[in-house]
């Protein structure tokens, strides 16, 4: 973009600093705050060099500086807004992508797999027609809380879309990944729901994928993956749904408290 020429007359440095000023405003309003932002540091940069030239007039207008400020802010609240859900504050899909592609890249480097558990509330529909859909969406906000709660730090979660959320556990290895589930659905479940409408219970039903460090074997997509995860996750709900499912040994099981039921092609699970 613009460059400041040393031996540029003040009055053009004004109009050009005045230029950049009136250009990022008009960005601001468009909300292209990325764009608004570089030119806002443009006539910053030009009013430093200025005042760097010690017989130049102070043209420090302070307006500017917090105009700056306030871009900077707008831009990085802009940015966090296009990955996160409106309704419960959680990471999006798009985000979910982008975070899931570069974790596969990088799984080839890492000492541990990555897990991704898909969680799909049980029998929403019924909270919706029974509380109405004002209630069901907090359900949603909270059940995002709950399961965020005792994730270990460089996991997140994200709304796969509407009743529907993806936990994505980097950093562990298998019977660690089916804990840190088996805990978010139990959290889940024990949660004091009547607090929110009375006589309300909520839980969820997950499909845990796990897919080992890529040295141990070729890894699977991230699509591939989500798609295992969506198998799991209908072998939970034949089961009988507030169940976490995850394959081990070839074979599909259930975790914890559900470990001992038996369901449509699914073992009885060693208890973990
Ligand atoms: P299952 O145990 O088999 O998953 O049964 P279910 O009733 O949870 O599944 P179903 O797919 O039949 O219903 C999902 C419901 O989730 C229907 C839809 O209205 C509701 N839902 C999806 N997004 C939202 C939302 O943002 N707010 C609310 N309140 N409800 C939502
Ligand atoms: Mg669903
Ligand atoms: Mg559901």
């Amino acid at each position: 973009m613009a460059l400041l020429d040393r031996g540029t007359a003040p009055e053009d440095t004004a109009g050009l600093i005045q230029l950049h000023q009136s250009i990022a405003a008009l960005l601001a309003d468009r909300g292209e705050w990325r764009q608004a932002y570089e030119h806002a540091r443009h006539a910053l940069d030009i009013i430093s060099a200025e005042r760097a030239v010690p017989e130049a007039p102070p043209a420090v207008p302070e307006q500017f500086r917090e105009e700056v400020a306030r871009l900077r802010r707008e831009h990085a609240e802009a940015r966090e807004q296009a990955i996160r859900d409106a309704l419960t504050a959680s990471y999006n899909r798009r985000y979910l992508d982008q975070r899931l592609v570069a974790l596969v890249e990088q799984r080839g480097a890492c000492a541990d797999g990555l897990a991704v558990a898909l969680v799909d509330l049980d029998w929403f529909k019924q909270v919706n027609d029974t509380y109405g859909h004002q209630i069901g969406d907090r359900v949603l906000q909270r059940v995002v809380e709950l399961l965020q709660d005792g994730l270990p730090a460089p996991a997140f979660c994200a709304r796969y879309g509407g009743e529907e959320f993806v936990l994505v556990i980097p950093g562990v290895d298998g019977p660690a990944a089916v804990a840190v589930a088996e805990a978010a659905r139990a959290r889940v479940e024990h949660h004091p729901w009547s607090s929110i409408a009375l006589g309300l219970r909520v839980t969820v039903s997950i499909g845990l994928a796990y897919e080992p460090p890529a040295d141990q074997r070729p890894g699977a997509t991230p699509e591939a993956q989500l798609r295992h995860a969506d198998r799991l996750l209908y072998a939970a709900k034949q089961a009988g749904r507030n169940a976490v499912a995850y394959h081990l040994d070839g074979e599909t099981r259930l975790a914890g408290d559900a470990s001992g039921r038996r369901g449509a092609g699914v073992r009885r699970a060693m208890a973990h």
